[in-house]
């Protein structure tokens, strides 16, 4: 599904990303960690086609990209291979439009359904994600964080995506929130086949979240394998020292004597 090869960014005289080389079958899932500034969110972006190359080839179900501006039955044949839900998604909604609306436009732009098609795709979408009439009718700002996000993804299934790469998209919400998502993720990956490429800097997830896992630093990477391989012996003392960062289960905030949080 996903092929990149060589990939290089460079932003000046700054090198971001640095020979980076993986690939994705159809129905994997793969995990970028790194910390901030280690050249994640710059390999998605490149991959999405927000960003062009310095260097290097991407590859998604079997066409490559080209470089430069796309004209935009381009654009709506590269959105039907591959899709990007971002962390915030409030950002990337449309506050006057009302949720199920917002899900229609998203299918209108790909497929020509009669209106009553169209709204049984878009409720298909909506059910998938979990999300029911009243919050069809619902402007974003009438719903939770984790709803949002799940409109983001619904907008973003709409396409069909053979690949669809989550960046840090569910960091921000509640850890019981995230493990819905994270199940509707897997659910989808199954029924579909839709690769899912997930951009974090928390480690601890990765193995809830992906089979493998591919660790950056400053732009290239240190280490990759299967999540469990790595997480449980990792090899590369940078990773050695990521997973050593991760808080235990029953982790508290070290507390001085007098009693002040330190
Ligand atoms: P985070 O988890 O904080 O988002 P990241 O691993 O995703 O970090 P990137 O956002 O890919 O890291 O950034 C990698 C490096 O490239 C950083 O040092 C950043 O400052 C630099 N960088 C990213 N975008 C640009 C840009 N448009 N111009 C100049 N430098 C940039």
């Amino acid at each position: 599904m996903l092929e990149v090869r060589a990939l290089r960014k460079e932003f000046g005289d700054f090198v971001a990303v640095d020979d980076v080389t993986f690939s994705l079958p159809e129905h994997g899932s793969l995990a970028i960690v790194g910390e901030s500034g280690s050249g994640k969110t710059t390999t998605a972006r490149m991959i999405a086609g927000l960003e062009s190359p310095t260097g290097g080839h991407v590859v998604v179900a079997g066409e490559e990209r080209r470089p430069g501006r796309a004209r935009a039955v381009e654009r709506r044949a590269r959105g039907r291979r591959i899709q990007m839900v971002f962390q915030d998604p409030y950002s990337s909604l449309d506050r006057r439009q009302r949720v199920g609306d917002a899900v229609a436009e998203a299918v209108a732009l790909h497929r020509r359904l009669p209106a009553d098609r169209l709204r049984a795709r878009v409720a298909e979408l909506l059910d998938m994600v979990g999300l029911d009439d009243r919050q069809a009718r619902s402007l974003p700002k009438a719903l939770s964080g984790g709803q949002r996000q799940r409109v983001a993804i619904a907008r973003a299934l709409a396409a069909e995506p053979r690949v669809l790469i989550l960046d840090e998209a569910i960091a921000a919400l509640d850890v019981s929130i995230q493990a819905q998502i994270l199940t509707l993720l897997a659910r989808i990956r199954s029924d579909t086949g839709t690769a899912l490429l997930f951009i974090t800097h928390d480690l601890g997830a990765v193995r809830h979240i992906s089979d493998d896992v591919l660790v950056m630093r400053a732009g290239r990477i240190v280490e990759r394998g299967p999540a469990a391989a790595v997480l449980g012996d990792p090899q590369d003392p940078y990773t050695q020292r990521l997973i050593g960062s991760i808080p235990k289960p029953g982790w508290k905030p070290r507390r001085r004597t007098d009693g002040a949080a330190a």
